[in-house]
């Protein structure tokens, strides 16, 4: 059934050697896309690229410092070299996060944040739009958070890179329907990766547990949980929805502490 399958489609996934991007590399390959991903670490890379071809999946990669203006155009000529000139599917996910009070932040956490979280998935669009377009059937999700739609303690600068990624997201669905783009938003709510891992001296982690426990589904999700919808907003199943910024955050707006 052609509405549930990606078979045919290429992808590019950003930060696809760990967390949610691994998961997204898997979950689109298993759908029968081809999928090339970037991080900065060639070892591991090529670790995970060994684990996909023993299990089957078409998967390449290549270092991207995604914060770097020039890195990004060398990563997009791979792409479009790899996939002669079509792109399906671009998966923005990379990111990083910043854990301090605001006037902690230097300018420099700052502009990391923005360049890696904001700039970077902003470039790649405009780099990918041509070859998105060329597809005849391309698909933009972003991966946000719930952080960019409210006040999470400490992570302000985050939360800004996030907000902008939310509205970044209705733009291009009203720029690029008329190329056949679609462009939607994933927001998490607190998912088992690399990025959650606390400083050993971190002061905020009963913090974070506690808000954890405030929730509808007092737990963290899986990256396969966020995995699913992202492939699901490529399908052809979902033609239809352009623009939208959607929670997978096991009810986090709600508090139903007894
Ligand atoms: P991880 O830290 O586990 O993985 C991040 C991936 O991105 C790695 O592959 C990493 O590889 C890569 N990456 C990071 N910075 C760069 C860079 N500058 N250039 C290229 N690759 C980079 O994070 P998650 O899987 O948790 O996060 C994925 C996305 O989900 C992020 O956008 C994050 O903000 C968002 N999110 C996560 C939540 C969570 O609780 N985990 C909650 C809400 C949103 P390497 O470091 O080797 O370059």
């Amino acid at each position: 059934n052609q509405r549930w399958s990606l078979q045919g489609m290429t992808a590019l996934v950003t930060g696809g050697t760990r967390g949610i991007g691994y998961a997204i590399v898997e979950e689109l390959a298993a759908l029968g896309a081809v999928v090339h991903t970037c991080s900065r670490n060639q070892t591991e890379i090529n670790e995970r690229l060994q684990e996909w071809q023993s299990k089957g999946f078409k998967v390449s990669g290549s270092v991207c410092d995604l914060s770097s203006r020039e890195q990004r155009e060398k990563l997009m000529e791979t792409v479009s070299s790899v996939f002669y000139g079509k792109l399906n599917i671009l998966v923005n996910n990379a990111g990083i996060t910043m854990l301090k009070p605001c006037v902690e932040h230097t300018l420099e956490d700052y502009s990391t944040v923005m360049s890696t979280n904001v700039e970077a998935p902003y470039h790649l669009s405009q780099l990918a739009h041509p070859f998105l377009k060329a597809s005849g059937n391309g698909s933009i999700v972003f991966i946000s958070s719930v952080a960019g739609s409210l006040a999470l303690p400490r992570l302000s600068a985050y939360s800004a890179s996030k907000g902008a990624i939310n509205q970044i997201t209705k733009n291009l669905a009203c720029e690029w329907a008329k190329d056949n783009i679609r462009t939607n938003t994933v927001s998490p709510w607190g998912v088992k990766t690399t990025i959650m891992i606390p400083k050993p001296d971190s002061p905020y982690v009963e913090e974070f547990i506690r808000l954890i426990a405030g929730t509808a589904m007092p737990r963290t999700g899986e990256p396969e949980e966020i995995s699913s919808l992202v492939a699901f907003l490529c399908l052809p199943a979902a033609s239809y929805i352009t623009g939208q910024v959607i929670s997978v955050d096991g009810g986090s707006m709600f508090h139903c502490n007894d």
